[in-house]
């Protein structure tokens, strides 16, 4: 261990920036804590408006050569950095479990393989983008999809190297060069991402990596007249924040926001598989931007429904992330606690009741809780918890359970239960949601748009979406 070095399980972490395929220190630092204990893991490069300059410096210097770089070549060195996630996945696993607190065998088995392959998607649909040559009156229109620049992305804490790789991997597909700023509360395994990269081959100032608070490095990014795109994922205010930032300059942006998702349970569903979908809202202690937390359930199987909920939701094991058999971690930081318990406690004082829950635990747990009794219009049911907390509303028909489900201020996805086949069409297809999961929940193929409507999100990422973001598009007409 040196002086820029952390190490978690045996892993070493370099604590400094990535900035020009060189690591770079700053005068200032940031503690980085550990969730499950509250234990300090290591002090962090804490950056500012300097660092950011030069982090876009350096992705501007690399952009012509990476842009003029073969497709076929950006797409080995992709497949390379995704042979370097695979051999790291155990240490990638542990280093972010540490970090933000998420089940260590979802890190393992789901999201690092996860990481990999948005690596590999991203690198074998760039070279099946093509679009056909067609005429205008004898002339040949053709379109190509040339690289945009350098890129800022920025992400959050809950699903720190996934939500990140989700963008990386097509802005680099695309040809872009990449400033990557992750939470400050999830900083750790970015930077492994760094080594990752170098390690495969990815030219210097390709990927560069920064690491600050929010505001302090963000709003020298956002608003740097040489960044192209800006693609962020994480809250409505910074959200706005940073669209005002980028205004002046017009910078697009892609935005992937919160959301206060349904789950419309009808009377006609497999009650056992709605129940499962349900209890699983609480994965990653609900810190979940897609979770279903609010359960509107058909009256006549409320009852039924909700005493089998009870029995499957209290016989989660909470507990250790790192524990094999541990079902629900920590919430990620004690202020993130306290935000959820406000949410509940002001539910409680304004007539909800509490079936589970209600509470945090010792240290920094928050029981699972699920609230009945709830006004459509409440603090709980309209605004996103970002913890363990499930409402659950009632409704008696269809045209209510839609009416119900598209009245909050967000639309980024929707879960339905039903046997019918027909009115899974037809609930589905009135739904505000940029997702519609019939019967199931998170399947996600990186070819489908993800995003969300209303407050969750401008744009859409995944496939091509994710190449029309990142590339300009040109047509180009010759003449006969
Ligand atoms: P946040 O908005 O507080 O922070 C997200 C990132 O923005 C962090 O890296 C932070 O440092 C940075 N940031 C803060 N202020 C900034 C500024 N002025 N300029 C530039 N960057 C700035 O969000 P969070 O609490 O980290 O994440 C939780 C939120 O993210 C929830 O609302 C959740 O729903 C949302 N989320 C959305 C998706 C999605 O795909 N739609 C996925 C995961 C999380």
């Amino acid at each position: 261990m040196t002086e820029h070095t952390l190490t978690v399980a045996g892993v070493a972490v370099d604590t400094r920036h990535w900035i020009g395929g060189e690591r770079v220190a700053s005068a200032d630092t940031f503690t980085d804590v550990s969730p499950i204990d509250g234990s300090a893991l290591g002090e962090i490069a804490r950056g500012g408006p300097a660092e950011a300059a030069a982090a876009v410096a350096a992705a501007k210097a690399a952009f012509p050569g990476w842009a003029a770089t073969p497709r076929a070549e950006r797409a080995r060195i992709l497949h390379a950095v995704a042979d370097g996630v695979e051999k790291r996945i155990e240490e990638l696993a542990i280093v972010e479990t540490t970090d933000n607190g998420a089940l260590l065998r979802s890190h393992r088995r789901g999201v690092m393989p996860r990481v990999a392959h948005n690596f590999r998607f991203f690198a074998d649909w760039l070279l099946t983008l093509d679009h056909d040559d067609f005429a205008t009156r004898g002339h040949t229109n053709h379109v190509s999809w040339d690289p945009a620049g350098p890129s800022v992305l920025i992400t959050p804490w809950n699903a720190p190297l996934m939500l990140a790789t989700w963008k990386v991997a097509p802005a680099l597909a695309a040809g872009n060069t990449v400033v990557l700023k992750p939470a400050e509360w999830s900083p750790l395994t970015a930077s492994l991402l760094a080594d990752i990269a170098a390690e495969a081959g990815l030219p210097a100032g390709v990927l560069n990596v920064v690491q600050g608070y929010g505001a302090e490095i963000g709003d020298a990014l956002t608003s740097h007249p040489d960044v192209r795109r800006i693609s962020f994922t994480g809250s409505v205010p910074t959200a706005q924040r940073i669209a005002a930032s980028a205004a002046p300059r017009l910078t697009p942006l892609s935005l992937e926001l919160g959301g206060k998702s349904p789950l419309l349970v009808f009377a006609d569903a497999d009650l056992d598989l709605a129940v499962d979908l349900a209890v699983e809202q609480y994965d990653n202690a609900g810190q979940v931007c897609l979770a279903a937390t609010r359960l509107l359930v058909e009256e006549s199987v409320a009852e039924e429904f909700t005493r089998r909920f009870v029995d499957k939701a209290t016989r989660l094991r909470q507990g250790d992330p790192r524990d094999e058999t541990t079902d629900i971690g920590p919430n990620i930081h004690p202020r993130q606690l306290e935000k959820i318990d406000g949410f509940v406690r002001r539910a409680l004082a304004a007539g909800a009741r509490a079936v589970i829950g209600g509470h945090p635990k010792d240290g920094q747990y928050y029981a699972p809780t699920l609230l009945t009794e709830v006004a459509q219009d409440s603090e709980i049911v309209q605004e996103e918890v970002f913890g363990p907390v499930l409402t659950l509303q009632t409704f008696a028909t269809e045209d209510e359970a839609v009416a119900l489900a598209n009245d909050t201020r967000f639309g980024l996805a929707a879960t339905l239960a039903t046997g019918d086949r027909e009115r899974a069409e037809r609930v589905g297809a009135q739904l505000v949601a940029g997702t519609v999961w019939i019967n199931c929940f998170f399947v996600r193929d990186l070819q489908a748009p993800f995003g969300g409507s209303r407050h969750s999100g401008v744009g859409r990422e995944g496939g091509t979406w994710s190449f029309d973001f990142y590339c300009d598009l040109k047509n180009t007409v010759t003449a006969p």
